[in-house]
C-alpha cells in the first residue's frame, strides 16, 4: 500500500482543432485538460483560451452541459467535467462557445481521447447481513435510498469550490476506486470510492468548500456526510464514528466534518471517500490531483 501523495501532472497543449466559421481567421484557440490521459471514471478539468474577448462561455462534453469560469491566473476559462465508468474508449468532442463583444457567436471543438481504465478486483469478507441484508432491514435500506435520491438531486446551480481539492485525511490508501468488489465470494459491485486507512477517531476534513446536504446514519454507508460543491459535484465521507457538522452547514476547505470509524458495511475502521458528478461516481484520487487555475 502507498501513502497518498500529490503528483504534479504535466499539462500539454493540444493541436488546434477545426475552426468554427464565426471565429476570427487569425485567432488562436487552445485547450488543455487534466489528466492528459483520460479514462472511464476520470474527473477532468478543461482549460480553454480564445483569441477574442468572449462572454457567456458554455460547453458540452459527453452529453453534459458544462459551465466555464474565467481565471485571471491563466487568462483562460476552466470547467469541471467527468467521464463516467460506463464510457467506452474512443474519441469524444469537447465543444465550447461564447459571444464576442459585438454579439457574434464563436465556437470551437476539440477531440478528446478516452482510454479504458484497468481497475483491479478485490475480495472482501464482511458480516453476512451486509451482503444479503436481513428482511427486517429492507425497509430501512429503501428509506435510505429514497433519502439519497432526494439529496443527490439537490445541488447548487453555482460553483461552490475553488482551488485544489485537498485529501480528507493524510493516511495510507487501502482501497482504490474502480476495483471489482467480491463480498464473501459474490461479486456485488465496483468500488466507487477511495479508502483511507485511518483508525477510529481520526478527524476527516472537507477537501473544498461547499454545503453539507446529508449528515446522518445510513445502513450500508454508516454515519455519512455529503457535501455539495455546486453544479452537480458532490463528495461523500462514509463509516464515520462521529459527526462534526449538520445538514445545511456551509463548510470551508480543511474544516472537520466528522471523526472516522467503522460504522455501516465496513470490514474495519476506514474512510470511504467518494466523488459523484451528475449521477456518476468518479475517481477521487484524480480529483485530488487536479490543478485548478490560481491554486
Ligand atoms: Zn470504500
Amino acid at each position: 500500500m502507498f501513502l497518498f501523495r500529490r503528483q504534479l501532472s504535466i499539462l500539454c497543449f493540444l493541436p488546434l482543432a477545426s475552426f468554427a466559421a464565426s471565429a476570427a481567421p487569425a485567432a488562436k484557440w487552445s485547450a488543455q485538460w487534466e489528466p492528459t490521459k483520460l479514462v472511464n471514471g476520470s474527473p477532468v478539468l478543461f482549460r480553454v483560451s480564445a483569441p477574442l474577448q468572449l462572454t457567456g462561455w458554455r460547453g458540452e462534453f459527453l452529453g453534459q452541459e458544462i459551465s466555464f469560469r474565467s481565471s485571471a491566473a491563466c487568462h483562460c476559462w476552466y470547467a469541471f467535467a467527468g467521464v463516467s465508468l460506463a464510457t467506452k474508449p474512443g474519441a469524444y468532442t469537447l465543444h465550447v462557445e461564447g459571444k464576442s463583444k459585438d454579439g457574434k457567436d464563436a465556437s470551437m471543438s476539440y477531440t478528446v481521447a478516452v482510454a479504458a481504465a484497468h481497475y483491479p478486483t478485490s475480495a472482501l469478507k464482511v458480516a453476512p447481513g451486509f451482503v444479503e441484508p436481513p428482511k427486517e432491514t429492507l425497509a430501512r435500506i429503501e428509506e435510505d435510498q429514497a433519502e439519497k435520491k432526494k439529496v443527490f438531486s439537490s445541488t447548487a446551480p453555482e460553483t461552490l469550490w475553488s482551488g485544489r481539492f485537498e485529501p480528507p485525511a493524510e493516511a495510507e490508501v487501502s482501497g482504490v476506486f474502480g476495483s471489482a468488489r467480491v463480498f464473501n465470494g459474490v461479486k456485488k459491485s465496483q468500488h466507487t470510492g477511495l479508502d483511507f486507512r485511518v483508525t477510529t477517531g481520526t478527524p476527516i476534513v472537507a477537501p473544498n468548500s461547499g454545503t453539507v446536504i446529508l449528515a446522518r446514519p445510513l445502513y450500508f454507508e454508516g454515519n455519512c456526510v455529503m457535501i455539495d460543491h455546486g453544479q452537480g459535484l458532490l463528495t461523500m465521507y462514509l463509516h464515520l464514528s462521529e459527526f462534526k457538522v449538520k445538514e445545511g452547514d456551509v463548510v470551508q476547505k480543511g474544516q472537520t466534518l466528522g471523526l472516522s470509524g467503522g460504522t455501516g458495511r465496513a470490514t474495519a475502521p476506514h474512510l470511504h471517500f467518494a466523488v459523484r458528478w451528475r449521477g456518476e461516481y468518479l475517481d477521487p484520487r484524480t480529483l485530488l490531483e487536479l490543478h485548478p487555475p490560481g491554486s
